[in-house]
């Protein structure tokens, strides 16, 4: 699968590791936040190597919509009331001054990535109360927010909610630019981490801390990541040409878009599901439909799926992965959001990681336990779990070798994925996508 960024960024390939090594810091994984933090460290003078099983940037940032937002969604009033009014405003302002952060560096690198400053918007078609309401709890936690009536949609909306200074780019340009001073290391896949030594299929390396920036952390025991979180699929689709629409939008309504510019092209987004709960509805269908309602004369160039990792209580996993293992960091649970993320977590890591601390560690930290918050999504993915699990001993069945659930084929991206975890396969069985580590036997 391909999407426009993977169409159009070349980034010039690394080599394999070359054998043994022995580092301060190792990075496993070449996303947006794996870089960024070896990119942080490195210019903390630290000596860094990243590993990536693949290529930099093939994982799900080389499939992310690119919006730079710290609005994402209806979140702000919903920690408040979960979290507090406190955890809420930190979580914004790590988020905000992520924001920012791009923008500086991007400027001050001369960095070539089509970034544009939008403004972002989550606008509903059917009410306008509960936008109201957002509006002025991310105003009252020190965001940029504004409730307005009129967006530059091609349909009426109730009202939105405006997060002026926000950005959008191209995330693979970024990456390439941000990547070429730092020691990175592709095709080579971690096997396993054994206390400070960090096993590949083509060497060992020894370091003083090792970042699991992986997307899903593939180690189960210790961290238990698998039973506080599970992946959420949306698909994307590109068309063109089209008008600007002069910034970057989200419905909050059932069966909302997601919208935004890349030139005169527009990146439509839609159809969140649980992995391996797959819809009835043919999102790809559904979304052309809208495309040729809303611009009759428009193409379809591209169309492809993404998913990302989301915890119980909605705050990402950043911090140590395990009171066991204080010297393993972690940063997954973007909840979509992985872009502004990526960045928080690679200043909080780069500073702890220095024996700093910052003032959004606790937010952030995976040893968190907010029961308001994540009781309900407990529940709910714990009995998901249960029942591709039991679904797994089942004759027949196509398991998924990181703990053994039943596959489910999406029909509509023609992939194999597991309703407990989110690892995704091929038609052939190639892995895809995490926590799994490797491909399922080829299925007829
Ligand atoms: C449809 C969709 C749209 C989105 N749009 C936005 C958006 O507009 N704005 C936003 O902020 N966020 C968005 N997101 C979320 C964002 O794309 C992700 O949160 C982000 O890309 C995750 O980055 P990452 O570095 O954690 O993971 P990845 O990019 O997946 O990187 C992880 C890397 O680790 C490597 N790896 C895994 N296991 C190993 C191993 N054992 N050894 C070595 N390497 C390994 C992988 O190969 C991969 O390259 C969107 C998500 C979806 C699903």
């Amino acid at each position: 699968m391909n999407s426009l960024w993977t169409e159009t960024a070349r980034i010039p390939g690394r080599n394999p590791l070359p054998g043994n090594r022995r580092t301060e810091v190792v990075v496993i994984g070449a996303g947006m936040a794996g870089i960024l933090t070896a990119f942080y460290l490195q210019r903390h003078h630290i000596h860094v190597v990243v590993l990536e099983a693949d290529r930099i940037g093939s994982g799900q940032t080389g499939y992310t919509s690119a919006k730079i937002t710290s609005q994402h969604n209806l979140i702000y009033g919903k920690l408040v009331k979960t979290v507090g009014e406190e955890t809420a405003r930190l979580y914004g302002k790590a988020n905000q001054l992520a924001v920012e952060e791009y923008g500086k560096l991007i400027r001050r690198y001369g960095i070539q990535c089509h970034y544009e400053e939008k403004d972002a918007y989550l606008y509903s078609v059917q009410e306008s109360e509960k936008l109201l309401k957002e509006a002025e709890c991310a105003r009252r936690l020190g965001l940029p927010a504004t409730f307005e009536r009129e967006t530059k949609l091609p349909f009426p909306v109730f009202g939105a909610v405006r997060f002026s200074g926000q950005a959008q780019f191209h995330p693979l340009e970024f990456l390439r630019d941000i990547s070429s001073g730092l020691t990175v290391y592709e095709r080579t896949r971690v096997l396993k981490v054994q206390g400070h030594e960090v096993i590949t299929n083509r060497g060992v390396v020894k370091a003083d801390k090792v970042v699991f920036a992986t997307h899903y952390p593939f180690i189960n025991v210790p961290g238990f990541y698998f039973t506080k979180m599970y992946q959420e699929k949306s698909y994307v689709m590109e068309i063109g040409p089209v008008p600007s629409i002069d910034g970057m939008y989200l419905g909050v309504d059932s069966k909302s878009y997601s919208f935004r510019n890349a030139g005169d092209k527009l990146l439509l987004g839609y159809g969140s599901h649980r992995t391996g709960s797959i819809p009835k509805e043919n999102p790809y269908i559904a979304m052309e439909q809208t495309a040729k309602h809303l611009y009759p004369d428009v193409e379809v160039l591209g169309k492809w799926s993404a998913q990302d990792c989301m915890t119980l209580d909605g705050i990402p996993y950043i911090g140590t992965y395990s009171v066991l293992k204080p010297d393993w960091y972690v940063a997954t649970g973007f909840g979509k959001w992985g872009m502004s993320t990526s960045m928080a977590a690679a200043k909080i890591l780069s500073m702890q990681i220095l024996g700093k601390r910052t003032p959004y560690d606790e937010v952030f930290t995976p040893r968190r336990h907010h029961i308001r918050a994540s009781a309900k999504t407990l529940v709910s993915h714990s009995l998901k779990s249960v029942k591709g699990l039991s679904g797994g001993v089942l004759k027949g069945a196509v398991n998924c070798p990181h703990l053994g659930c039943r596959l489910v084929w999406n029909r509509y991206d023609k992939r194999w994925e597991c309703p407990c975890h989110g690892s995704s396969f091929e038609i052939n069985g190639k892995i895809s996508s995490n926590p799994a580590q490797q491909s399922i036997p080829f299925i007829d």
